[in-house]
């Protein structure tokens, strides 16, 4: 049924394995019973960004912005570089809600079309973020002190 394993059968029991699966949604096309649907829909970067204009109005009377949240918006790259740099040109403040878990090249990508990080942190100490999470959180903190240079460097207010 599942190419990638993420769906198995074990004592007539379907078994699912979110960490296997590729969200490909083959298999929702091929469950005879209709059990498995597709909630959402996928969008282009211009069409989300069309859908964030729609509130400018309110967002420049309340000075507000857009912020980009996830899971985890990182993981998606090249969608949230496009989908800010189009932000940015209608003038829109832009904040990226991230765990920082990405490589630094990931956050070099995106630094000039962001104003604003919200970084959220799990746990300082290195044991409890292990056990809390199950990862390392070596990167995450290099990722912020790296982040605050960057934003001393620019003389920013934005962390
Ligand atoms: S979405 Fe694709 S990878 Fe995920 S369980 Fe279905 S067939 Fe497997």
């Amino acid at each position: 049924m599942c190419a990638q394993g993420a769906q198995l059968l074990v004592d007539s029991q379907r078994v699912y394995q979110r960490n296997l699966c590729q969200q490909c949604l083959k298999c929702v096309g091929e469950c005879f019973s209709g059990a498995l649907v597709a909630a959402g829909r996928e969008n282009t970067s211009e069409e989300v960004v069309a859908e964030i204009e729609r509130d400018k109005d309110y967002y420049r009377h309340s000075g507000g912005g857009v912020t980009f949240s996830g899971g985890e918006p990182m993981l998606q790259r090249e969608f949230l570089k496009e989908m800010l740099v189009q932000s940015k040109a209608l003038g829109f403040h832009c904040a990226v809600d991230t765990a920082g878990n990405v490589p630094w090249e990931w956050f070099e990508q995106i630094l000039a079309d962001t104003d604003l990080f919200l970084y959220d942190i799990k746990a300082f100490d290195a044991e409890i973020h292990h056990k809390a999470t199950g990862v390392n959180n070596k990167r995450i903190l290099e990722n912020l002190v790296r982040l605050d240079a960057t934003a001393s460097r620019c003389g920013s207010a934005s962390r």
